[in-house]
């Protein structure tokens, strides 16, 4: 069901599936968005400082029925504020903004080279103070991991990356999985942009289900969380109602077939922001 969560390596249980609120900037987007998300069963809210909506999610919350501690908000430090003290500032100004009392997972954005170790030292003593319930990555290549774990203490519990069937991430998922990070995929409908593929189609009508859901679906049969955006309340509805559909061996490989390792979104070697 919508409630069905993953267990983190730190025994934390996060939802498979969550509202991605990027782009939601309109003072009242983000705020609506999380309040139709959370009334249709959804526990998991992915926000960044960056998005700037911290306030307007916050606000969401807690307008919703459901108290605090059953829901699981995730939000991220920014890259101008990587490094040791910046980040701890960063993360008490998104507590503040979203007016909660702890977050549940905090990521870094980027890996910032040169700063990303000193900032996950910073991830680190926040997880310690209890501040927050589990830290984690984002946009880490492979290499990125290797270079953390090997000057770390914690683990991260999930890295987040570009994940759609344009780009199954199928080398990064495997390293991931033998240290037992879980992976997350932003942008899982590929932005929007794979909803016309013939296959996707098809197997929608087959399953009476949207290419959307097919996708959707795709990624939790990989053992993958998802965060798909939407405004729209019937959207946000449909991108939930996963789990009275299953695809086969067969179709979950003809979706495969879509892969290209091809990005949408910057690469975190080259992105510049
Ligand atoms: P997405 O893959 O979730 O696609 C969202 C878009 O697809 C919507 O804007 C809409 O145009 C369309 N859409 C959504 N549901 C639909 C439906 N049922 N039918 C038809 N069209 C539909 O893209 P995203 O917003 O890029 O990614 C999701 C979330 O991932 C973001 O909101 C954000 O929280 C996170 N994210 C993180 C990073 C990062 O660097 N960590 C980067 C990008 C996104």
């Amino acid at each position: 069901s919508l409630q069905d969560t993953i267990t983190l390596h730190n025994g934390v249980k996060m939802p498979y599936v969550g509202l991605g609120v990027w782009q939601m900037k309109d003072e009242n987007e983000a705020r609506n968005a999380v309040k139709s998300a959370i009334a249709a069963g959804y526990r998991s809210i992915d926000t960044a400082a960056v998005y700037e909506n911290e306030e307007s999610v916050g606000l969401g919350v807690k307008e919703s029925s459901v108290p605090r501690e059953d829901l699981f908000i995730t939000s991220k430090v920014w890259n101008s504020d990587q490094g040791y003290d910046t980040t701890l500032k960063a993360f008490e100004a998104s507590l503040k903004r979203l007016d909660m009392d702890y977050l549940d997972l905090y990521l870094i954005h980027w890996p910032v080279e040169g700063k990303y170790n000193d900032t996950w030292r910073a991830m680190e003593k926040l997880y310690a103070d209890g501040l927050v319930k589990s830290i984690g990555v984002s946009n880490f290549h492979q290499h990125h991991l290797e270079d953390l774990l090997s000057k770390s203490n914690e683990k991260p519990v999930v890295n987040q990356v570009e994940t759609h069937p344009r780009l199954n991430q199928a080398a990064l998922k495997e390293y991931c999985k033998k240290q037992e990070i879980a992976l997350e995929a932003w942008s899982p409908l590929g932005q929007g942009k794979l909803l016309g593929e013939n296959v996707l189609k098809e197997l929608g009508n087959k399953h009476n289900k949207t290419a959307a859901q097919v996708i959707l679906r795709w990624h939790l049969q990989n053992d993958t969380i998802i965060i798909p955006k939407s405004v729209h309340e019937n959207r946000i509805k449909e991108n939930a109602d996963l789990f009275d559909f299953e695809l086969s061996q067969n179709e979950m490989e003809q979706i495969n077939e879509l892969n290209r390792d091809e990005r949408f979104g910057p690469n975190p070697d080259t992105f510049d922001f």
